[in-house]
């Protein structure tokens, strides 16, 4: 079989209610960096987050690399630390570590969440005494175990950078990922569970690093008459008519979260019976499941990559784990701490596939590509 219409990996869903915010800024001509979408946007968010507003402190900015930037400049990250890191993610999480000078360490994943270990985390801590930052990201939007994260962090007196960029909507004991750390990231890039076109935030407890990150973020203008520069500053704010997409899609997140729950249970239940695990949670969490993934079990001989090429060839994107960084070229020389025999990540790198989770995949498409996954085993 092949689908007429290719079924994607993850793609924006869009309402309505997007445009409502960006008519408004045309109508009063705000096409600028800030504006009155920005301060609603991060109003919202912070809401969102702790219900009331009163707690977290969120800054719009034009992606969550910035924002993770940002966020490595007010952990202090100087050149030549090392910054413990999350190893199986996406390159944008442990980049900004570098634009500082800090040299990233990768921290081997557990197999309960395919997140920071904390036995590894810890042995890092034992080689790394110095090491005062911590930087973890949720992969797949499947909280980590923020419990022994927390602990391990606290017993060394680093500070925990969280990037939430594919876990918002997503908690662990009720707490939503994104206010676990001191400094918190999320982004509204277009493959996320919301968009904004491109775009990010960070997200903080603290008010005055907020306003820090501000700074930063807007060129680095001290109060004076004419441009008065203390310190190197960036062009990182969300524009206003970027910001209202953001508006309108955060009115649909928990939308948003419950479809891609019903598409990672389509999937639990119609592969069962095949040597196939789904991406795994534990039960403290409710992932957001923004992306489905499988896990084919050690000793089957199926390679993912067919698995792979048998969707390409119905119209169907899938796309291999994310290539753990201490696999990566450009980090060749960077230290990784495991505290298995044989590294989770290398396993689960080389039996994973992500599988289309569009939010506007329909159940008979799903179905359709269940059916070429089973054909091939
Ligand atoms: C998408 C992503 C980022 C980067 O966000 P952008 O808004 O695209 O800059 C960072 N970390 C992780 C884990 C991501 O998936």
């Amino acid at each position: 079989m092949k689908f007429e219409k290719r079924i994607p990996l993850s793609t924006p869903t869009m309402h309505g209610e997007e445009m409502t915010f960006i008519q408004e800024a045309f109508d009063k001509n705000w096409i600028a960096p800030l504006g009155f979408n920005c301060d609603g946007f991060e109003a919202e968010m912070a809401t969102y987050l702790d219900g009331t507003a009163s707690k977290m402190h969120c800054l719009a900015l034009s992606s969550g690399t910035a924002a993770l930037h940002l966020a490595m400049k007010l952990a202090g990250v100087k050149v030549g630390d090392p910054v413990l890191c999350s190893d199986m993610t996406f390159a944008a999480t442990v980049n900004p570590v570098v634009y500082e000078g800090g040299v990233p360490v990768f921290i081997d994943s557990e197999c309960e969440t395919w997140n920071m270990d904390p036995a590894a985390l810890e042995l890092a801590f034992a080689k790394y005494p110095q090491a005062k930052v911590v930087v973890l990201a949720h992969l797949y939007g499947v909280p980590a175990e923020m419990d022994e994260i927390c602990t391990v962090c606290a017993r060394h007196g680093a500070v925990l950078v969280e990037d939430a960029a594919e876990a918002l909507a997503a908690t662990y004991k009720g707490q939503p990922c994104g206010t676990f750390g001191t400094y918190n990231v999320v982004s509204f890039n277009g493959n996320k569970i919301i968009t904004s076109s491109g775009g990010g935030m960070l997200i903080t407890s603290d008010k005055a690093s907020r306003d820090k990150a501000l700074f930063w973020a807007t060129q680095a203008r001290e109060p004076a008459p004419w441009y008065q520069h203390e310190e190197i500053g960036y062009n990182y704010r969300m524009s206003n008519v970027v910001a209202g997409i953001g508006r309108g899609q955060l009115l649909h997140l928990d939308e948003h979260r419950d479809t891609k729950e019903a598409i990672y249970r389509r999937y639990e239940q119609g592969l069962s019976g095949l040597p196939i695990k789904m991406n795994p949670y534990i039960a403290e969490s409710k992932p957001n499941f923004w992306l489905s993934c499988m896990l084919i079990d050690e000793g089957c001989s199926v390679d993912p990559m067919t698995v792979m090429q048998a969707l390409a060839d119905a119209n169907v994107e899938a796309r291999p784990i994310w290539k753990p960084m201490h696999m990566q070229p450009v980090f060749a020389d960077n230290d990784f701490i495991t505290a298995a025999d044989k590294p989770v990540n290398e396993s689960v790198f080389a039996r994973g596939l992500c599988l289309p989770s569009d939010i506007k995949m329909t159940a008979e498409e799903q179905a359709g590509v269940i059916e070429i996954i089973k054909s091939c085993f």
